[in-house]
């Protein structure tokens, strides 16, 4: 699904990602571990296509499909998705709007009927359900006055609704309660476990990955994956730390 191979990736002429590698197939759960500045958001971005992110060397496909090539609109239409670290806010844009919106300019560039405002509703609040977030925030503007537990939660709903074929989730665990995680974990399984789907969680700690269970893990250090192994990886991670299992 995703063949990252030997990506080198600069922001201000600094270089970050250095010689990244790694390659997904449907059906898989990576999860991406490492230090702090590592290049982790960094492989987020590149990836979802932000601007100032430029891409030096290497190449990166998604289903066969040179996604370096395509604008972030069209990554989200071939069904990526980037669930941030600081998720932002939108002032003067309620959920509904900029998810019905998002939804259907995705379905119209796949040649699919968009939703009516009635069906895209029922689609909303079904998945506001699911991962227990009160309805009435699907009408506040997007992520505004919203705690940072209700801004990965309401990132979550966002995915539910657009279904992508392919979730980056940057630290979607960070500023979770113990509950809240539990929700987020489990809404990522039900939403993304699929033999047709895939999920790179960026996390640093462990707890995640006790909900979402990760096929592989990778340790990204100084913008490339210097370590992979399977879900033992993170536990060993968690009692030696980084300097220790890396080197
Ligand atoms: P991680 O997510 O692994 O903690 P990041 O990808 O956010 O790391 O950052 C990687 C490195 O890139 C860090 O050293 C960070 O300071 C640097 N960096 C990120 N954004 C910028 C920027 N806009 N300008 C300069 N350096 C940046
Ligand atoms: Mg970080
Ligand atoms: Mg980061």
């Amino acid at each position: 699904m995703l063949q990252i191979t030997n990506l080198h990736a600069e922001i201000d002429g600094k270089p970050i990602l250095k010689g990244l590698t790694l390659s997904l197939n449907a059906g898989e759960v990576h999860a991406i571990m490492g230090p702090n500045g590592a290049g982790k958001s960094t492989l987020g971005y590149v990836l979802g296509g932000r601007p100032g992110y430029e891409v030096t060397e290497g190449s990166v496909t998604f289903n066969g499909t040179d996604l370096l090539e395509l604008e972030p609109h069209e990554r989200a239409a071939a069904g990526l998705f980037l669930g941030f670290q600081y998720p932002v806010e939108i002032p003067g844009v309620s959920n509904v709007q900029f998810l019905r919106e998002s939804l259907n300019s995705q379905r119209r560039a796949r040649d699919e009927a968009p939703l009516s405002g009635a069906e895209f509703l029922k689609l909303a609040r079904a998945q506001a359900a699911a991962l227990e977030m009160d309805a009435e925030m699907l009408k506040r503007p997007v992520n505004v006055g919203f705690s940072g537990g209700e801004k990965k939660r309401n990132e979550m709903v966002q995915m539910g609704i657009l279904a992508p074929r392919l979730a980056i989730l940057d630290e979607t665990d960070s500023g979770l309660d113990i509950d809240a995680l539990r929700i987020v974990g489990e809404g990522i399984n039900r939403i993304m476990r699929a033999p047709d789907k895939a999920v790179l969680l960026i996390t640093h700690y462990q707890r995640l990955l006790d909900y979402v269970k990760p096929d592989f893990v990778h340790i990204l250090a100084d913008g490339r994956i210097v370590k992979t192994g399977g879900p033992e990886l993170a536990l060993e991670l968690e009692r030696e730390g980084y300097a220790q299992v890396a080197a």
